[in-house]
């Protein structure tokens, strides 16, 4: 082990974070402390929507540190407001539209379990609903919604009156909806290895929710703020959800999360029932606001989409590979056996850097800055990378 993999085993909670010491990045290029150049295909995990060290970003950072960046919650500023008109602009929420800021995922969903309780308390019902195969985080009222055993059996009791169903017609109408207060719904499950749902999945959700008094939440950490091509994916499936929970690429790498409300659900929060001493301080709220004019004003949205055409054709015949999911760049490419572990590590020697979210599903999710140079490199980096797990793969079964 090198010095620094025994400084993070004696210093660092034991959870992951060993793959590599990394100092700098540009762009789609990252590089380790010894030189070693990586192309950045994870992008912080669907977070670094400009790349990294983007000047737009860099910009962003410094000029308002040097102005004005925390203040707390007991004052508005201005990048907040604009970030929070900016955001009811882009979802489409109207009017009746409200925004609390957070400053990850796991905090806007647990806002979003709190919206649920208020909601529930209101029409009397507890029950909350996610999907088999969810991720919406790992504090205790994401994780109840996160059915996961690794992650919840050594945390239990969880909340309690939580039902996971399949995302499936079928299984939303069997459902009880009788003590459904609120269903969590990630609009792709990104964790779970870019899984997408049935066509009508959301708006038979959407419909059944609203016949029975219950929210419905979508879950955009991963999918919003453009990853999947729209600003928002629930935005393709022609439904209006009642919040929807953001994170990842809304401030390009900067910690940001937000709450986002429609309609009623914008009346439930009252003062004192929920804050956050950071959430949308000005330094975040300034960065993510630099992030959207950036890619609105490149037509970044239509270059997601493009380069995610590409991507998918360039990968869907080389060898191991069975087909993709996903929209846009958030891509799952599935591989024809539980190879994903190995071709990771294999793409990681060659410098590429993708994830493996499941034992036979690759992800990929870069930066919306990408063009030919980038997804040609990938091409030829992950194509590599299958040869070698496909050479010990056919040496294996030849043996
Ligand atoms: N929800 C979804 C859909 C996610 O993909 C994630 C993280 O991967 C989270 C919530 C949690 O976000 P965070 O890690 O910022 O707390």
């Amino acid at each position: 082990m090198s010095a620094w993999q025994d400084d993070a085993t004696r210093d660092l909670m034991g959870l992951g974070g060993r793959l590599a010491l990394l100092v700098r990045g540009e762009g789609s290029a990252v590089w380790d402390a010894d030189g070693n150049r990586y192309l950045d295909f994870l992008g912080g995990i669907a977070v670094n929507s400009l790349g990294h060290a983007h000047p737009t970003f860099v910009n962003a950072v410094s000029q308002q540190a040097a102005v004005l960046s925390h203040v707390s919650n007991y004052f508005a500023t201005p990048q907040q407001l604009e970030l929070a008109a900016t955001l009811k602009r882009l979802a489409g929420t109207g009017e009746a539209g409200r925004v609390f800021f957070a400053n990850s995922g796991t905090e806007a969903n647990e806002t979003a379990v709190k919206l649920a309780r208020l909601h529930g308390n209101k029409v009397g019902k507890k029950g909350l609903v996610s999907l088999n195969h969810a991720f919406h985080g790992r504090s205790m009222g994401a994780l109840s919604l996160t059915p996961k055993p690794l992650y919840q059996d050594a945390f239990r009791p969880l909340l309690p009156d939580v039902t996971y169903i399949d995302n499936t017609l079928e299984a939303l109408d069997e459902l009880d909806w009788s003590d459904v207060a609120a269903i969590f719904i990630e609009p792709i499950q990104g964790e779970a290895g870019v899984v997408e749902h049935p066509a009508g999945f959301l708006r038979r959700a959407r419909e059944l929710a609203t016949e029975n008094n219950a929210l419905l939440i979508v879950d955009e950490v991963q999918t919003g703020m453009g990853r999947t091509g729209d600003w928002f994916a629930f935005q393709r499936e022609g439904i209006v959800p009642d919040a929807m929970t953001l994170a990842k690429g809304i401030a390009g790498g900067f910690p940001l999360g937000a709450l986002v409300t429609f309609g009623e659900a914008s009346e439930l929060f009252y003062p004192g029932t929920h804050n956050s001493t950071f959430g949308g301080n000005p330094l975040a709220t300034a960065v993510g606001l630099a992030v959207v004019a950036e890619v609105e004003n490149n037509d970044l949205l239509a270059n997601v989409v493009t380069r995610g055409e590409q991507l998918r054709a360039a990968v869907t015949d080389l060898p191991l590979v069975t087909g993709t999911s996903g929209k846009g760049l958030l891509i799952g490419i599935h591989l024809d056996g539980p190879h994903a572990g190995a071709v990771r590590e294999a793409a990681h020697r060659r410098g590429l850097i993708v994830n493996a979210p499941t034992d036979d599903i690759i992800r990929i999710a870069p930066a919306y800055t990408i063009g030919d140079a980038e997804v040609e490199e990938f091409t030829r980096l992950f194509a590599a990378a299958l040869a070698d797990v496909n050479g010990t793969a056919s040496e294996e079964n030849n043996a």
